[in-house]
């Protein structure tokens, strides 16, 4: 029974020392709040951490495609052959376009737009995300210590 108490109480005096211990060393003086950084970090809610917010693409006003450029949009070209008429100079049907007098864009295959370089024919872009810098997380200053990491 005697030997028992004095035990704890020993077990008591080495936790007791330990703690003291950690104390001087000063670890224990760190704010708990930022473990002693002085700041904390939180992710960005403007941007969900990652750094960039999407934006409606300005060369294409979102739509992710721009009109050709080389047919304006019609996605035909004059047949170079025939001058856009459609015969050659003999009167026979022109063998480059079938007698249309146009051919598909190549620029555009065809569409009259093509797809947007500045998006990729996404119609969005990234955009740095101006709260966090592109960082995507904030470091804000500690209150509980007030930015120097002491208690
Ligand atoms: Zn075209
Ligand atoms: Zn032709
Ligand atoms: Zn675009
Ligand atoms: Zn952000
Ligand atoms: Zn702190």
């Amino acid at each position: 029974m005697r030997k028992n108490t004095f035990y704890v109480s020993i077990v008591a005096l080495l936790m007791l020392s330990l703690v003291s211990c950690n104390g001087k060393s000063g670890s224990s003086g760190d704010c708990d709040t930022c473990e002693g950084t002085g700041y904390i970090v939180q992710e960005c809610e403007d941007c969900d951490g990652k750094g960039y917010t999407m934006a409606e693409c300005e060369a294409c006003d979102g739509n992710g495609y721009i009109e050709c450029l080389t047919c304006l949009g019609s996605g035909r070209e004059d047949c170079f052959h025939c001058g856009g008429n459609g015969y050659d100079s003999l009167g026979e049907e022109c063998l480059f376009c079938s007698g249309k007098g146009y051919n598909d864009c190549k620029s555009c295959n065809g569409d009259g737009q093509t797809a947007c370089d500045e998006c990729g024919g996404y119609g969005e872009v990234k955009v740095e995300c101006e709260a966090c810098e592109g960082y995507g997380e904030i470091q804000e200053t500690c209150e509980d210590c007030g930015g120097d990491g002491k208690r």
